[in-house]
């Protein structure tokens, strides 16, 4: 019998399997603070178990983190970390000092379907969805490799993949990220980011997880979101902004609305303000990103004046709007630039 890894797996279906076995489904509290909490790894060291449990949890369950394959540091502190999977596969995330938040961007898919042109995660097509224990075993095994002063405060699902795409794996990671007996983040400091697929944003909002909502929106007429996004001849921009105005808010909670700057593309005068007609009405902020160059890219960096002057247009229609320089750029670890390219460790 294959061994279930307990890392990611949901509290209430290791409940269920107590339940099943005859056993207290309190046990499941008590198994998560030690995985999660004390980040005690193997049955037997699980003391306040039954022996006949500990035996138990081992005939179906492990414990295991994905493994830091190479990690590399970026002149601005962040640090781009490379997990080898159990079949060989490789993703990345992308850890962000910043004061007192220390923000870790993480994957969910092996590559991605769906082909942003301005994406070098894009370019790889979909290899295949991570688990759940392989989204959360991320942030864990950051954490592990970080001092106290460092661990994880925010997490964005904005690494490799399209996180709506990988639903079930996805909204199981969630769950556990701000689940007080797992990793006890609170909903405000986790962001799952969508490049809009209308169908799942209605299904997720369902789920009763208060988590924040990026749409990765990049232009403003449907031409040209078809010609970066392809997703958008699924879901054209009425279409996802109409499903937008309708998503259940909690009271002071907004959407956000990363806007990746092409320079000549989806820069100009005209974008800003159809941007600030499109996002009439709808509680929100905006994060503009100017492009930074990779190699095999056909697009530029937007210029900086006009970078400037579109965030002062929308400012002056009262938008929140913030410029948001690419982490991690030296070190192919800003937005869309994540591939899982085979690294040289950093420097101790
Ligand atoms: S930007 Fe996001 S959704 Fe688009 S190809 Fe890259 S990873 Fe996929």
């Amino acid at each position: 019998m294959k061994l279930i890894n307990l890392i990611g797996f949901p509290h209430a279906r290791l409940q269920e399997f107590l339940l099943e076995h005859r056993i207290e489904p309190y046990r499941a509290h008590q198994i998560f603070i030690w995985i999660y909490h004390y980040k005690v790894y193997d049955f037997d060291s699980m003391t306040n178990l039954s022996k006949a449990l500990r035996a138990l949890l081992g005939e179906h369950f492990h414990i295991s983190l994905p493994r830091i394959q190479a990690k590399t540091t970026s002149q601005d502190g962040s640090v781009k970390y490379l997990f080898e999977l159990e079949d060989g596969l490789t993703i990345e995330s992308v850890w962000m000092p910043s004061d007192e938040r220390k923000t870790l961007c993480v994957s969910t898919q092996v590559g991605c379907r769906l082909a942003c042109a301005f994406c070098l995660t894009g370019t790889m097509g979909l290899k295949r969805n991570l688990t759940s224990s392989e989204i959360l075993g991320q942030q864990i095994a950051v954490n592990e490799d970080l001092d106290e002063d460092n661990q994880v405060t925010n997490t964005v699902l904005m690494g490799m993949g399209e996180p709506l795409d990988n639903y079930d794996a996805t909204v199981d990671a969630v769950r556990l990220m701000i689940l007080p007996e797992a990793l006890k983040l609170s909903s405000r400091r986790v962001t799952l980011s969508t490049a809009g697929q209308v169908d799942l944003i209605k299904k997720f909002q369902e789920e009763d997880l208060p988590v924040n909502l990026a749409i990765s929106l990049n232009a403003t007429d449907n031409k040209t979101r078809q010609d970066i996004m392809p997703i958008n001849k699924k879901y054209p921009i009425e279409v996802l902004m109409e499903c937008l105005r309708n998503y259940p808010l909690k009271p002071s909670r907004r959407l956000t609305f990363e806007y990746v700057m092409l320079g000549g593309i989806n820069d100009r005068d005209e974008d800003a303000r159809r941007l600030a007609k499109l996002l009439h009405g709808i509680p929100n902020k905006v994060n503009l990103i100017p492009f930074n160059k990779f190699a095999p890219s056909e697009f530029d960096p937007p210029d900086e004046e006009q970078v400037l002057s579109f965030q002062q247009y929308l400012l002056a229609k009262n938008y929140t709007v913030f410029i948001r320089r690419n982490r991690a750029t030296d070190i192919l670890g800003a937005c869309g630039q994540l591939a899982a390219q085979p690294l040289s460790p950093a420097p101790a």
